[in-house]
């Protein structure tokens, strides 16, 4: 299996080749991104995707219980015994009509991909457990990540489930949601607040990690891209493999939009889907990088020879500027997104948009997503919030068939879900009105009512 793989700089014109079994996770000639590349003419693959079903049957096996690796086939990189899993991926992608009513759409057409039914609360799992297996194969014994929260608690979680690795994880000061700073605590791994933001943590780790010969599993890593391909698998299992015409997902470090690319030209290369759904990424206005550089200067992959000036000008820009993220959607609160590349890409392959979303429309469309019956974190819901911008714009149509990625669970930045719902002002105006957060249109306010059975059952018959 070892020789049909590799790692390939995903530059065309480039296209240097390294072994599996290398981490340096940057191409030794022109220091661009990788991939994870299979000669998948020696490699034995189903006929039609319906083929995966099968696994369903087969629950007792680890592997196929795992919403990843049940689709292994698809980045067969390891050998079976080495994968480290924790029944990841176990997901589901619901058709909601509430929320539909909401973005306006009709009625059956949009899908929640509810990727919080995670073990550690988030999509990250996905990618987790392919970088966990690499780490495994290369004999690492510590890994690291940079992380506004999720990232770490799911290396955490891995870390302490495998019992094989130490986890480090490095997160800007203040920052942290304390429902994914508990996991990282709770789980043992090693926890270094540094005074900086994300971007500043994500270039520390890198250095330390070189230094120390630490494994890091940020998303600079191409393994973890291919775990997270499965959710797109997922997806289109779902919709019984008919591609939906859109998927809209919120972009931080733009590592999902990336390996969602990724899965559909591999599938449709391999023949096994003949038409690609188009990609949305969301931005939070706080945080669009991504947005400014495609939107409004054009930047484009070009088949591969993008313009790297405008890039580089615009972080300058920031630099200079001293810009730095600043969103409540604390998951992509990132301005230097590292898989920007493999980003636009990406968008080439299958007709992309990139829009951006207020705080206000992110935490509006998460109650509405709550309401509807699914709970998310603020990042998550900017999937939801961009749809509806796009479906305003006339981008996306009424009759069109959505899926948006619910990439992290309600329960992991309860402090901006209970700000919202709460009537309390000086809570609000600290929490969300410094964001630029002014009403809570879908609030739904705790009642109160003094301790007598009479007051509580009339404020029952008024309220309920
Ligand atoms: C990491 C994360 C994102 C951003 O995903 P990228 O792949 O970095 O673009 C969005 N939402 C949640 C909940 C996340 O944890
Ligand atoms: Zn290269």
């Amino acid at each position: 299996m070892k020789e049909c793989v590799f790692q390939r700089c995903i530059i065309p014109q480039c296209r240097a080749t390294m072994d599996v079994s290398e981490t340096a996770f940057r191409c030794p000639r022109c220091g661009n991104l990788l991939d994870v590349d299979y000669e998948w003419d020696r490699l034995p693959l189903p006929r039609s995707l319906a083929e995966w079903e099968n696994t369903w049957s087969q629950r007792s096996h680890p592997l196929n219980f795992s919403g990843v690796w049940r689709f292994r086939a698809l980045f067969p990189f390891a050998p079976e015994n080495q994968v480290v899993t924790i029944g990841e991926g176990q997901t589901l992608c619901l058709r909601s009509d509430a929320v539909a009513a909401y973005v306006g759409l009709r009625p059956g057409r949009l899908f929640l991909q509810y990727e919080g039914l995670n073990p550690s609360g988030s999509f990250k799992d996905n990618g987790m457990t392919a970088a966990f297996t690499h780490a495994r194969l290369t004999g690492a014994s510590r890994a690291a990540c940079a992380s506004t929260g999720n990232t770490s608690a799911s290396l955490a979680l891995y870390c302490a489930a495998s019992g094989q690795m130490r986890g480090i994880i490095f997160i800007g000061s203040g920052k942290i949601s304390y429902g994914k700073l508990s996991q990282a605590l709770e789980h043992g791994a090693l926890t270094i607040q540094i005074a900086g933001d994300f971007d500043d943590a994500l270039r520390r780790v890198q250095d330390v990690s070189r230094q120390l010969g630490i494994y890091l599993v940020n998303s600079i890593n191409p393994f973890r891209l291919e775990g997270q391909k499965t959710i797109m698998y997922r997806v289109l299992e779902a919709l019984r493999w008919q591609p939906p015409d859109w998927i809209v997902v919120p972009g931080g470090n733009l590592g999902n939009v990336s390996s969602f690319g990724k899965a559909f030209a591999e599938l449709y290369q391999l023949g096994l889907l003949r038409q690609l759904p188009r990609l949305a990424v969301i931005n939070a206005a706080g945080a669009n990088t991504f947005y400014e550089l495609y939107e409004h200067r054009g930047l484009r992959w070009n088949g591969g020879q993008y313009d790297d000036n405008l890039i580089t000008g615009y972080m300058r820009e920031l630099d200079v500027n001293q810009r730095r993220a600043d969103t409540l959607a604390s998951a992509i609160e990132i301005n230097r997104p590292v898989n920007l590349p493999k980003a636009l890409r990406a968008l080439e392959i299958c007709g992309g948009v990139v829009r951006e979303v207020t705080d206000q429309e992110i935490l509006d469309a998460k109650a509405q997503v709550g309401a509807g019956g699914l709970g998310c974190e603020p990042a998550s819901a900017a999937s939801v919030a961009g749809l509806r911008r796009l479906v305003t714009e006339g981008i996306i149509q009424p009759e069109e068939t959505v899926v948006c990625i619910l990439t992290g669970h309600v329960l992991k930045d309860p402090d901006a879900t209970v700000a919202y719902h709460s009537d309390d002002r000086n809570l609000f105006d600290q929490k969300l009105g410094r964001r630029g957060v002014r009403r809570a249109t879908y609030a739904n306010r705790a009642v109160q009512v003094p301790n007598d059975l009479a007051e509580i059952i009339k404020a029952i018959e008024l309220y309920a």
